[in-house]
């Protein structure tokens, strides 16, 4: 059949995004999205290569090879498709589209940074003095990133309000999200040699829409010196469809000015961003609009950080830009600053709303230009927040 694929769809042929679905009585095997399609790569291109529950083995061949596979698709999509490889999206089911290897977390959004700054230290510079010399980074716990539609159970743990004399157990009373763009690692690299700024595209084979739900109260609390643990560990999830790097050409755009300028193995000649529009969804309402074309830090600047010290990277890593906040209100990616630490309610469902409550669902979306001129669509992330167990 030839796919019909609406103008305003966001799923055309130059987006064409990776993912894993298992069609109806059948295993989960590799897919791209058109339209309101899943292509059966493996069924339609008679290769084993995606008949594997995981892009992690697409991933790992190299940059070349994910230059001729999606020659290779766009020339399949582009005339008759045999009918057994074409699914209706609601017909599919949608996994975890790659083995998570390591999973790095950055902090890559000037506004974000000096919003949490004065919320958490508010009698100290909002941006601490490393801020603007790396990118600030930790590493988070792979095991638990998950797939949209994944229900979240409120975490227990360690809160100690600052007016409270001593720490309480219980669920988190601050439950909260962050709204993040994560990059996804095709080829690694080697022990001991660092990844240049400019071999960005030689290593990172798409990204992911990142949602890293985040305890406050357990954060505020358990963070100091050595930074996040369980506060953010219980849960990472991610869009099911990974857009390929090779698709955002046409969303390139230039970073802020970074001033001082960086250190040498930082440097570009023209720091790259993407401008990708986010939109996050409270019980279906949207109530932020953060733009990505505002972080601070680089892609190939947050990788090249990442190895510099000699640490390696691997197929299946994802490495999030930290949460996406623009200078306006509304452009603010988590419910923390959106909300003012909870001294300005957002109204949703018709009342005054803080952090997340049982049974609240998120749902975050992005889009960004596509090279011939349309638009260019991430895959819906959505979670429901479950009562502690
Ligand atoms: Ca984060």
């Amino acid at each position: 059949m030839i796919i019909d694929v609406p103008a305003e769809s966001g799923y055309g042929r130059d987006n064409l995004p990776y993912g894993v679905f298992s069609p109806p009585g059948g295993d989960p095997r590799v897919g791209v999205r058109l339209a309101d399609v899943v292509v059966d790569l493996a069924a339609a291109l008679d290769d084993p290569l995606f008949a594997v529950p995981s892009l992690n083995p697409l991933m790992a061949r190299g940059k070349r090879c994910w230059e001729q596979v999606r020659e290779r698709i766009v020339e399949l999509v582009s005339g008759e498709v045999p009918d057994a490889a074409v699914h209706p999206l609601e017909q599919v089911r949608l996994h975890l589209p790659f083995e998570v290897a390591d999973y790095v977390d950055f902090y890559a959004s000037e506004h974000h940074a000096s919003n949490l700054g004065r919320l958490f230290r508010p009698d100290a510079a909002p941006l601490m003095p490393n801020w603007k010399h790396l990118p600030v980074g930790y590493h988070g716990r792979a095991g638990t990133v998950i797939p949209s539609g994944t229900p979240i159970p409120r975490p227990n743990g360690q809160r100690k309000a600052p007016d409270e004399a001593a720490p309480s157990f219980g669920p988190s009373r601050r439950l909260d999200i962050e709204a993040e763009l994560g990059f996804v690692v095709g080829a690694g690299s080697e022990p001991g040699v660092p990844v240049p700024v400019e071999d960005f595209a030689e290593h990172v084979f798409g990204a992911v829409l990142v949602n890293d739900w985040s305890a406050r109260d357990l954060q505020a609390w358990e963070y100091v010196p050595l930074g996040p643990f369980l506060g953010k560990s219980f849960a990472t999830s991610i869009s099911p469809w990974v857009v390929p790097l090779l698709a955002l050409g046409g969303a390139r755009v230039p970073t802020p000015v970074q001033d001082p300028t960086p250190l040498p193995y930082l440097r570009e000649s023209e720091p790259w961003g993407l401008d990708v529009e986010f939109s996050v969804r409270w019980n279906g309402e949207e109530v932020s609009r953060p733009p990505y074309r505002e972080m601070y830090w680089s892609p190939a600047q947050m990788l090249a950080h990442l190895t510099v010290n000699g640490a390696t990277c691997r197929t299946g890593d994802l490495f999030a830009s930290g949460t996406v906040s623009g200078p306006e209100p509304d452009q603010r990616g988590a419910f923390i600053e959106l909300t003012w630490g909870g001294a300005e309610p957002v109204v949703v469902g018709g009342r005054p709303r803080t952090f997340l409550e049982d049974g609240d669902e998120i749902t975050l979306t992005a889009s960004a230009p596509a090279a011939s001129g349309g638009r260019i669509a991430f895959g819906e992330l959505t979670n429901r927040v479950l009562p502690a167990r």
